[in-house]
């Protein structure tokens, strides 16, 4: 699976500017005084105070675009995020290539417990094996009938639907901060967030990466995520 950084205009300093509109007014015009050792700590104050107290609309100022290849299944839960835009490719427009997801020899495959309690613990050689060799031959027989519908001319719309949402797929996102961890504070499993959520594993996958590029570009931003069990403001 793939999230790449395609574009952006995320800043801490963003955050900043924006909240103080409601104190000192417009500071944009103003040239950007060097950060010094104060106003980087005024700034990580002010932030900390906005996570903190939820004052959130700061924090949509700024735009993250991430190329992303994941199976069908894991564009399914992430497209559930509405603050955000998408584009996906078109299975009606293109012919799927035959790229298919088989989890990794360290994905857990079993799941125990109840509904909202789930735990997942390590597969056997054999359960890995079964995997392996089930969802592999599911995939060929799919996408040989896809094939074999393609060249009797059926349309590409009608002939994917033999096509089983391991299927990989490729899309652009594009968040602002505060969708952005959201979608975090959903997506990724810990145990000291004050909300513990408990995503499959493959979209927090995804997550861990869009994260580690979010943490790159708003370190302040970030740190005060953290900071506030990771609640979005
Ligand atoms: C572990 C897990 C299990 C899940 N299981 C299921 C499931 O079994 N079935 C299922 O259908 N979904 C399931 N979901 C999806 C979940 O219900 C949400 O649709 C998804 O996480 C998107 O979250 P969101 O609405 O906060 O995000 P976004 O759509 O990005 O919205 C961000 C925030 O904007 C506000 N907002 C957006 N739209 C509205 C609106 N229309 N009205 C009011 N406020 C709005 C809310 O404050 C929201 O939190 C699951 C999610 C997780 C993380």
């Amino acid at each position: 699976m793939k999230v790449q950084l395609v574009d952006h205009n995320l800043s801490d300093s963003a955050v900043v500017r924006a909240a103080r509109v409601s104190t000192v007014g417009g500071t944009h015009r103003l040239l950007p005084e060097p950060p010094t050792a104060e106003s980087t700590e005024r700034d990580a104050g002010l932030i900390g105070y906005l996570m903190r107290e939820r004052h959130g609309s700061p924090f949509e100022h700024g735009s993250l675009t991430l190329y992303v290849e994941a199976p069908i299944f894991v564009f399914r839960e992430w497209q559930r995020h509405r603050i955000a835009s998408y584009n996906e490719e078109s299975a009606r427009y293109r012919e799927l290539k035959p790229d298919f997801y088989l989890p990794p020899v360290d994905r857990d495959l079993v799941q125990v417990g109840k509904p909202g309690a789930y735990t997942f613990e390590p597969g056997t050689i054999e359960q890995l094996a079964t995997v392996d060799t089930e969802l592999s031959t599911a995939y060929r027989a799919a996408y040989e009938a896809y094939e074999r519908m393609l060249a009797a001319g059926i349309a590409r719309e009608i002939a994917r639907a033999a096509l089983p949402v391991g299927t990989y797929s490729s899309m652009y996102v594009t968040m602002n901060p505060r969708g952005l961890m959201n979608f975090l504070s959903l997506r990724t499993h810990r145990q000291d967030a004050t909300f513990v959520s408990h995503p499959q594993r493959e979209i927090e996958v995804c997550a861990e990466k869009a994260e580690a590029i979010f943490r790159a570009l708003m370190p302040i931003t970030h740190a005060a995520f953290e900071k506030n069990g990771r609640v979005a403001p």
